[in-house]
């Protein structure tokens, strides 16, 4: 059995001059299959210049915003982000695993509790501390949470 699924290309939204943000489609039946916790990630796998690549992006929608989105930024010499960034458009299919990853938010509606996320901003622009917070925050409203990034890494 395959561990992919073919999922089509919702959306896609220039972030930053060097990252976009991709959404997909997830039919009613891969629902249950793609329920996601915040921090986790998706592997995606696509043909780029005639070798299969497969990479991980961490999931930077939240749980309950009804998408499920991954952010990627564009590495210089890179195969697979150069792709994203450049030629994954609205409609296009792109296989995707089901959301994986155990370094995962609990967040608990009981607890009031202040959340510090530290994020190497540009590669990961909207990436798990943004699933993260959003989370946070819609679990317990008198949770806050500080997000901390450095500057590009070298
Ligand atoms: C769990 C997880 C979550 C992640 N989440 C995100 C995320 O949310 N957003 C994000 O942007 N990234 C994320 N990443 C990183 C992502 O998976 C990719 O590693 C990244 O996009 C680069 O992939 P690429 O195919 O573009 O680059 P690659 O083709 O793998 O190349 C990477 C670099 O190595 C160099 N290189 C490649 N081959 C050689 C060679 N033979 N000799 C010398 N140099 C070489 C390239 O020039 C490039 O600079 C995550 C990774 C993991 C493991």
């Amino acid at each position: 059995m395959s561990l992919f699924n073919t999922l089509t290309v919702a959306d896609v939204r220039r972030e930053t001059a060097d990252s976009v943000s991709i959404a997909f489609d997830v039919p009613e039946a891969l629902k249950g299959d793609f329920a996601f916790t915040a921090g986790q990630y998706l592997t995606l796998k696509a043909d780029v210049g005639g070798r299969e690549v497969r990479r991980s992006y961490s999931i930077c929608s939240g749980p309950t915003d009804g998408e499920l989105r991954v952010a990627i930024r564009k590495v210089e010499g890179g195969l697979f982000s150069t792709f994203a960034n450049d030629d994954i458009g609205p409609g296009d299919p792109i296989d995707v695993m089901k959301p994986d990853g155990r370094f995962v938010l609990k967040p608990d509606a009981a607890r009031e509790a202040h959340y510090v996320c530290i994020a190497p901003a540009p590669a990961s622009p909207r990436s798990c501390p943004s699933s993260a917070r959003r989370c946070s925050a819609n679990r317990n409203p008198r949770s806050r949470s500080s997000m901390a990034t450095g500057p590009r890494s070298p």
